[in-house]
């Protein structure tokens, strides 16, 4: 039996729990997940390792020559890789976070993650997270969802997941960068974040995963009739 493609684009603002809930609705319904924000971290690492960035967050144009034969992919597991390395520690760093924002701003970045997406996102069903994936990268997606959360609740997951990684944040940091990247996401002049017309709203700020499931059930079966 043929499976139609079909593209659920799920946006929002940083540290709202995208990702898993995208790799949750990836398991339950059998889809293919896709992390754009992890390229952009990706290609924030290369260019700190390559000196092409520097402290002021000026970013050298040489990376548009050198993003040609950057070969980010993910494996099975949705680990990032440059190459043959394995990335998926490294790219989710403060030292990673607090560059990305303004690398992921420049136009020529944007265009290689977008041919990146739109490459892996060739064949099948695919969920995909990030910030402009349905007001730019698939504006015709079937299923739009923002999705967002009170600030305390955010800084706190992120919090937390830097501690489970090994790291030592500082709480008012972590609020700070949230901010930062929220402003600099929301403010640039390529693709900005916002909400797409027909995106579905999700404030999760006081939902379980599995509410949040529940509730995307019902969109799912209405849309797409799949159970
Ligand atoms: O989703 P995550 O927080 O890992 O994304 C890291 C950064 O990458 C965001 O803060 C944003 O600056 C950038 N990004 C973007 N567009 C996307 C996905 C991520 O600009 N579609």
């Amino acid at each position: 039996m043929d499976v139609p493609d079909i593209i659920i684009a799920i946006d929002g603002y940083s540290s709202t729990g995208k990702s898993s809930f995208a790799k949750k609705v990836a398991a339950r319904f059998g889809f293919t997940y896709l992390d754009s924000g992890a390229l952009y971290r990706g290609v924030t690492l290369f260019a700190q390792e390559e000196g092409l960035i520097n402290r002021v967050n000026s970013v050298n144009p040489r990376l548009s020559n050198e993003l040609l034969s950057l070969d980010l992919h993910f494996d099975n597991g949705n680990r990032t890789y440059m190459g043959q390395r394995c990335i998926e520690n490294q790219i989710r760093t403060m030292e990673v976070s607090a560059q990305v924002s303004p690398v992921s701003a420049v136009p020529f970045v944007r265009s290689y993650v977008d041919r990146k997406l739109h490459q892996f996102a060739e064949n099948g069903r695919v969920v995909m997270d990030g910030r402009d994936i349905g007001t730019t990268v698939f504006p015709d997606a079937g299923l739009k969802i923002f999705m967002t959360a009170s600030i305390k609740v955010r800084a706190q997951r992120r919090y937390d997941e830097l501690v489970a990684r090994g790291e030592m944040p500082v709480f008012e940091e972590v609020v700070s960068n949230l901010r930062e990247r929220d402003y600099l996401d929301s403010h640039r002049e390529t693709s900005p974040l916002r909400k797409a017309e027909d995106a579905f709203v999700l404030d999760n700020s006081d939902m379980t995963i599995e509410e949040e499931i529940a509730w995307v059930q019902g969109l799912i079966q209405g849309k797409f009739g799949i159970r």
